[in-house]
């Protein structure tokens, strides 16, 4: 497809559109491991084994590298499976930066596993520039930022970023779960990398887990291909096809979200019981210009902080339609408690350093009715109300 093409009929019949053979409308699920070969040395149909390639999942690869305006996709088991391949382009003596809010477990991952083979990181504010720059040292070899950043919805301006970046020879990957390429496209602002939890509003039905890398350039596209094939975290074919059917539907999907979180933050703001709302989409909240100048909307993930008045474990247990449980991005309102669940794998020390309190609540709207949301709020104020 060209890449003029409005990102809602993008969403549709971006990548590999239907199957030429058949004319089936949808790509099939080739649910196959391996491939007959003609004679020795030649392939059929250019496939070999499925952990190298299978036609479902490289038509889900073809539809992110499009949404994303990269050159290549690449599809994984998970979100953390995308950014593990990601962080193997690196090598001992490497430095990452990454910035204070970045999900827990890419955190873990920089923290627990990758230090055993000598990768280091250090941990910045990337909203502020100038820590940015100070950061920056001979062995920084990436800066990993997600915008807006996991719990508090902070915005970094990922085009300064990436020119801090060039200007020292350092790539920048940016985790765009949050916002999707609907929203915002990090490579058309200057970055090499995007990675995705596709588990959250690209699949958006709960009901898979899944990770996607994008690159720009063809170089980092052979060698994250390389490395995709060589530890072997893919994605399953079902599941490929799983993904591609819920990104057909994200433009609605993200639209009706944004409209949900709107109302639901507006109502919070005016709320005794929420001390402190953090969505990009208030005029008056943090990095609202930046967000505006980067992004076609605000994204849907609203964090606030319940007043001391009110009983934290009973507004829990008293939300009856959002679901307390981990993830976003769902049809299904979702709600947690980062201090405890999804920010859980960071030291209290440094959560609370980064403003992740224990009164700290997360909200992901789903796409119920928006007046059954607020009501279903209105209802767990009242009874966890001390
Ligand atoms: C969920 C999430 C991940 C991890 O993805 P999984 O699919 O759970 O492995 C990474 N980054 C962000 C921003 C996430 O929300």
């Amino acid at each position: 497809m060209k890449t003029e093409t409005d990102m809602r009929t993008l969403l549709i019949h971006g990548g590999i559109d239907g199957d030429d053979v058949t004319g089936a409308v949808n790509v099939p699920i080739y649910q196959t491991s391996t491939y007959e070969q003609n004679a020795l040395g030649e392939l059929r149909g250019g496939y070999e084994y499925s952990r190298s390639a299978n036609p479902t999942r490289k038509a889900l690869e073809a539809l992110i590298a499009d949404l994303e305006k990269g050159t290549d996709g690449f599809a994984f088991a998970s979100g953390l499976a995308a950014i593990t391949a990601v962080f193997h382009l690196f090598k001992s003596g490497d430095t990452i930066v990454i910035s204070n809010n970045v999900y827990g477990g890419t955190f873990r991952l920089l923290n627990k596993v990758f230090p055993q083979f000598g990768l280091n990181f250090k941990v910045v504010d990337t909203s502020d520039l100038e820590e940015v720059k100070q950061a920056v040292s001979e062995d920084v070899k990436a800066f990993l930022i997600e915008s807006p950043a996991n719990p508090l919805m902070t915005i970094t301006d990922i085009k300064a970023i990436a020119e801090i970046a060039k200007e020292n020879g350092i790539l920048t990957i940016v985790d765009n779960t949050f916002m999707t390429p609907y929203l915002q496209r990090p490579i058309e602002l200057g970055a090499d990398i995007v990675v995705h939890s596709a588990t959250k509003y690209l699949g958006g039905h709960s009901d898979l887990i899944a990770g996607l890398a994008v690159t720009n350039n063809k170089e980092l596209a052979e060698r994250l291909g390389f490395t995709q094939n060589a530890t072997g975290g893919i994605l399953q074919p079902f599941d490929s096809f799983l993904l591609i059917r819920g990104i057909k539907t994200l433009s609605v999907r993200m639209d009706r979200h944004i409209e949900n979180a709107r109302y639901i933050a507006e109502f919070l703001k005016d709320h005794p019981a929420a001390d402190q709302v953090y969505y990009p989409g208030l005029a008056d909240s943090d990095g609202y210009e930046v967000n505006r100048r980067q992004a076609d909307g605000p994204g849907a993930m609203i964090s606030f902080r319940l007043n001391e008045g009110y009983d934290l474990k009973k507004f829990y247990t008293s939300l009856k339609v959002a679901k307390l449980a981990e993830s976003l991005g769902g049809v299904e309102s979702l709600v947690c408690h980062p201090a405890s669940m999804t920010h859980a794998s960071i030291p209290e020390e440094v959560r609370e350093k980064v403003g992740i309190t224990y009164n700290l609540v997360r909200y992901s709207p789903g796409l119920e009715a928006k007046e059954d949301l607020v009501k279903d709020l209105e209802n767990a104020f009242k009874e966890s109300r001390r």
